[in-house]
């Protein structure tokens, strides 16, 4: 039995490419793993929420986080929960709850599996699902800041008992504008809980509209 399911992790491994650099026979190489280490860079959304991402959204990190959302590679969520608490462990209150931006109905039932809430595991912290969607978005890809934001407004709600007060951190895979993490902190707020931050994975650099401030200490 066990030589079996050696066996079939064996030949996994030998089908198995790199994704940052499609070396074969490893699910990811020393040299791509080391560019998954957090390296964290802080940008401001328009809501004014301050968003601390662990990297940048580009190269191996991109494609690393492309695999795990388009190829159903969940394993590469291992480093990058790795990256992401590095980034918790920082700036997440010690009694603040850590709410991930949900995943549509769409989006899970194609992967099986919601990334941002993944990948809080993965970072060692439980995932609060308290906010849902309230009615259906177009795909963010493609619209500009001003079309994202109106595409998310009044788009999500918070589930559960009143906040009262209680500090949340919003938890997103890929932070762009931030409108989405705009819109989680409305419904947040709506329901009584204090936002205090959110924590990306990443945040697309460069984009000319993520206004990039350097990072502290
Ligand atoms: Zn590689």
């Amino acid at each position: 039995m066990m030589t079996a399911i050696g066996a079939e992790a064996l030949a996994l491994l030998l089908a198995a490419v790199c994704p940052g650099c499609d070396s074969v026979g490893t699910l990811l190489c020393g040299e791509c793993r080391r560019m998954l280490i957090a390296d964290p860079l802080e940008i401001r959304t328009d809501g004014g929420l301050v968003v601390h991402a662990a990297l940048r959204y580009e190269g191996v990190v991109a494609r690393s986080i492309r695999r795990v959302k388009e190829d159903g590679a969940t394993m590469l969520t291992r480093p990058l929960g790795d990256a992401l608490a590095q980034v918790l462990a920082r700036h997440a209150p010690l009694d603040a709850l850590v709410v991930p931006v949900p995943t549509s109905r769409a989006a899970f039932r194609r992967r099986g599996y919601r990334v941002p809430e993944l990948l809080i595991r993965r970072a060692g912290y439980p995932a609060e699902r308290m906010l849902r969607p309230s009615r259906r978005t177009r795909d963010q890809r493609g619209l500009d800041r001003e079309e994202r934001a109106r595409n998310v407004a009044g788009s999500l709600r918070a589930v559960g008992a009143p906040g009262e007060g209680r500090q949340v951190v919003i938890v997103d895979d890929v932070v762009t504008t931030g409108s989405t993490l705009d819109e989680a902190a409305r419904a947040l707020r709506t329901a009584g809980f204090r936002p205090v931050c959110a924590v990306a994975l990443a945040a697309t650099p460069g984009h000319g509209d993520t206004r990039e401030m350097p990072v502290g200490g």
